[in-house]
């Protein structure tokens, strides 16, 4: 039987797609929705986290539903020449208690999980199964894959929860402990503590290639659980290959994926931090903006996503710019020293270059004083073309 065009329809029940949906459904609960997920269950295998203040109120409000790791008491990092303590407060949210608060609080007819699209257009989209969902509007949040169009590096990393047997001591996140070895890319252990006797530890790569060599990472893990004298047991794993953007042809990147009438959003329409490839703060932004324009017929909704999407690429030059010191202007194993130096800036500058909303005095201030790289390294990095982001590995 031919069922009624939804008013919208989102492909990708991932953060971006989720979110999308769960922010329809708060402020336009008159609008019939779709969220189609190709994954058993929506989110993937992930672990999203936040600084409290990257997201504000109205974030807030829109995350309210989802069950939420809370840390009060701040954060640390450590590096080789400088440990320090930050103020902010940090959030973070397992992508099973993501699928069962969506599942919870969308329309059980907006669900379609294990359901993969294959063709999507302004009308609705086709399944995997031949079933066509017919849409007045249709947005695309399907994950990022690699692009000629554009230039970068790599972001590496495989994370495991893991139980102690005895307490670990751990006791509030540390967000970056560059302190281990730098083999050939900046590295860095991310801890998060869930409880008492379980850890959440990450191995983290900046890296020139996508390569995750995740019985290497193992040991690594294992490794540094052993040299704090943590007996341990492993309870999760997750892993990344993320695409960290310094450059390339935006208009160019978007064209190659576009289709007629059809919104493209999520991490794939580029709304991403370039440098720390995280896109929570900005997930929530989109996710609040589309919401307020999803009565909007699909082409116009098109539309005022792309200009969003364009807006945003040019917010965020200066992040790719820093991206590319990063890559091109730092030897890989003295990578770790821009963000030393960058964890010596005051702390609200910190807080504001996470949620990708850094002031111009920031912009200024970041770079000035003595650079943690050569200069001639530097405007060699600044204007060569940086390398191509394409043979992603896929997880
Ligand atoms: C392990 C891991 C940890 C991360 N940690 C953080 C973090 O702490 N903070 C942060 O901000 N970011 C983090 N990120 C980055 C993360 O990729 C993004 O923040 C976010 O998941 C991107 O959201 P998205 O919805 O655009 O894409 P995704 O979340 O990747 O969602 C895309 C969805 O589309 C679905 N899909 C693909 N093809 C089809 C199809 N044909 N039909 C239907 N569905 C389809 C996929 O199954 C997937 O669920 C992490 C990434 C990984 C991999």
């Amino acid at each position: 039987m031919e069922r009624e065009a939804f008013d919208l329809a989102i492909v990708g029940g991932g953060l971006a797609g989720g979110l999308t949906a769960l922010a329809v459904t708060q402020r336009r609960p008159d609008l019939s929705l779709a969220l189609i997920e190709a994954g058993e269950s929506f989110g993937g295998n992930h672990r999203w986290s936040w600084f409290e203040g990257d997201i504000g109120a109205a974030g807030e409000a829109l995350l309210a539903p989802f069950e939420k790791t809370v840390w009060t008491g701040g954060n640390d990092v450590h590096f080789p020449a400088h440990s320090r303590r930050l103020a902010a407060d940090y959030r973070s949210l397992d992508s099973r208690d993501f699928d069962a608060a969506l599942r919870r609080e969308l329309p059980q007819s907006a669900i379609f999980a294990g359901c993969r699209a294959r063709e999507i257009g302004g009308d609705g989209v086709r399944l995997e199964d031949g079933e066509h969902v017919q849409a007045k509007a249709v947005i695309d949040c399907r994950d990022a894959g690699p692009s000629p169009h554009l230039t970068g590096g790599w972001q590496v990393f495989l994370g495991q929860t893991l139980r102690t047997d005895a307490p670990h001591g751990i006791d509030r996140p540390v967000i970056m402990d560059a302190t281990v070895a730098q083999p050939g890319a900046y590295r860095f252990i991310y801890l998060l503590p869930l409880g008492k006797h379980e850890i959440f530890v990450e191995d983290t790569y900046y890296a020139d290639s996508p390569v995750l060599d995740a019985d290497l990472l193992r040991k690594r893990i294992a490794n540094y659980a052993a040299d704090r004298g943590w007996r341990t047991e492993v309870m999760h794993e997750e892993a990344g290959v993320l695409p960290v953007i310094t450059g390339g042809d935006f208009k160019a990147y978007r064209a190659s994926l576009e289709r007629p009438g059809v919104a493209l959003a999520g991490a794939r329409g580029g709304f991403t931090h370039p440098l720390t490839s995280y896109t929570m703060p900005i997930a929530v932004r989109n996710a609040l903006a589309i919401a307020d324009m999803a009565h909007l017929p699909g082409p116009a909704l098109a539309n005022a996503v792309a200009a969003r999407a364009t807006r945003h690429w040019a917010d965020t030059a200066y992040y790719r710019l820093l991206a590319k010191m990063l890559f091109d202007a730092a030897e890989p194993s003295k990578r770790y020293t821009i963000f030393e130096r960058f964890y010596r800036l005051p702390e609200p500058l910190i807080e504001r270059f996470y949620a990708a909303r850094s002031t111009p005095a920031d912009k200024a201030r970041i770079l000035s004083g003595k650079p943690p790289v050569k200069i001639g390294r530097a405007i060699r990095a600044i204007l060569g073309k940086g390398a191509p982001l394409v043979h992603m590995e896929r997880r």
